[in-house]
């Protein structure tokens, strides 16, 4: 496949809709569309200035008969998404029209577009690098208003430039180093020992900083995952409902990998949480007592945060003893409901914060919000705040960085040659122009662009 063919698309969601939109994009992207679009007035689109919209029909050049009618527009290369010539068809019609239109361009000599190809080629071309290219996949999937932040953040280049001052930095060090072993006797100031030493210390640690945010990184884009657990009746299904009214992100109800767990996803405070209430837990009264374990501790296993919740109008049982102690580990909230009755649990003795909370009445409801959110970012919002939130593939790829940063300290605290010295460091910086794709490999292209849709 080249990245010389011109390529097209339906980059509208599959399904009925008002309009579709087909995007055409490559060298022979307006040529094509002239052979194939009628202009209500007089012209040609050969001959349109860039950024215009035209209306006209769509028809067929066997038939002459009219395929739809559109608005057209025309974008010429450098300022268009793909820096190369761009035309978007708006069609009216449903997707048969739209999947006739494609056939006709496809025989015109514009070829289908790969997932992501859009995007691929306004990272081939140098329009975005390659974490913006990450940040548009961000931006399609972003269920709340934080993660849409922190993609926009990420499209506007602000993750891009923390790891661009990181090479700087490295480039810096790297200098200095090569200065010692190409002018060895010359009076060069280079940094040695100490100096030195402390300039790798710090490139390592903020190399650190950037691993570190990838924890809220995984939060923004796949959500927390949080689970309610308790004995039977305390009031877990009540719970979930009575935070589901207020909180049902946009999406909702995703059916989980097993038949007896559900999913639902909570925007709290602009963080997803995504709660997970297995069958297994709400219903250990219809099942075999053992079996209802199982699945609440593997529940709470997959978990990042629990919340378990009591029932305050009973003496603190047995079986709820049980479930703390299954959670003693985790990062939990205890939720002490049927705040509207009296209470009589007494003493709870686990050193999690508690919240009164009364499901009937919605009474201590905020107050459970602000503790589940404050628990789920804990450690991330310093990282949120800079618009950093590296995602897996960053994290791999720092995290080599930083290895060959420590090689690089143990070379420096050896007295070794600088030769060894700026081996470590230019591998360092190899694994952080891999994030950004100054270096890249057509591996690492087809693995980011594979997860896109078609027609982005
Ligand atoms: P689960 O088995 O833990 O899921 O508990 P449920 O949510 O099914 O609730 C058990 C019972 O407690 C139901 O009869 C609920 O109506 C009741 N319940 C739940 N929350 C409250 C509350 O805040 N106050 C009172 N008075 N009753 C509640």
């Amino acid at each position: 496949m080249s990245d010389q063919d011109t390529i097209c698309a339906v980059s509208t969601p599959v399904g009925e809709g008002g309009i579709g939109i087909i995007r055409v994009s490559g060298r022979e992207a307006i040529e094509i569309a002239a052979r194939l679009f009628r202009p209500k007035q007089a012209g040609d689109i050969r001959a349109s200035r860039s950024h215009r919209i035209l209306y006209g029909h769509i028809v067929d050049p066997g038939s002459a008969g009219v395929v739809d009618e559109v608005l057209l527009s025309v974008m010429r290369a450098p300022a268009t998404y793909t820096r190369e010539d761009v035309v978007e068809i708006n069609c009216h019609g449903g997707m048969a029209p739209l999947w006739q239109v494609v056939r006709m361009l496809n025989a015109a000599g514009a070829r289908q577009a790969e997932p992501g190809e859009f995007t691929k080629r306004a990272f081939v071309n140098g329009r975005i690098d390659l974490v913006q290219a990450e940040a548009v996949m961000d931006l399609i999937r972003a269920r709340t208003e934080l993660s849409l932040r922190a993609a926009n953040e990420q499209l506007r280049g602000g993750l891009s430039e923390r790891i661009e001052a990181l090479r700087d930095q490295l480039v810096g060090i790297l200098a200095g180093v090569e200065a010692g072993i190409d002018f060895p006797d010359e009076d060069i100031e280079t940094p040695t020992g100490g100096p030195l030493r402390d300039a790798v210390q710090g490139a390592r640690e903020d190399v650190g900083r950037l691993i570190r945010s990838h924890a809220f990184g995984k939060i923004l884009r796949e959500g927390a995952a949080a689970t309610i657990v308790g004995r039977p009746n305390v009031g877990k299904s009540s719970l979930m409902n009575a935070l589901l009214r207020q909180d049902r992100a946009i999406v909702t109800a995703v059916p989980g990998t097993t038949r007896d767990v559900i999913e639902e996803s909570l925007n709290i405070g602009g963080l997803m949480v995504r709660i997970i209430d297995t069958a297994g837990i709400r219903d250990t009264h219809d099942m075999v007592e053992a079996e209802g374990v199982k699945r609440s501790l593997a529940a709470i296993e997959a978990a990042d945060v629990a919340i378990v919740v009591l029932d305050g109008s009973e003496p603190l049982h047995e079986g709820d003893r049980r479930v703390l102690r299954e959670v003693s580990g985790k990062n939990r909230i205890i939720a002490v409901n049927k705040a509207d009755l009296p209470r009589r649990i007494g003493l709870i003795g686990d050193s999690a914060r508690k919240v009164e909370v009364s499901c009937s009445s919605g009474a201590g409801m905020d107050e459970l919000r602000d503790a589940l959110a404050s628990l789920v970012v804990q450690e991330g919002m310093a990282a949120a705040e800079h618009g950093w939130a590296v995602n897996e593939r960053h994290r791999r790829e720092l995290e080599l960085a930083r290895t060959a940063l420590d090689r690089a300290l143990e070379t420096i605290g050896r007295g070794l040659s600088p030769e060894l010295i700026a081996v470590d460091l230019r591998d360092a910086l190899d694994h952080l122009g891999m994030i950004v794709g100054a270096t890249y490999t057509d591996d690492i292209l087809e693995r980011i662009f594979n997860e896109f849709c078609i027609g982005k």
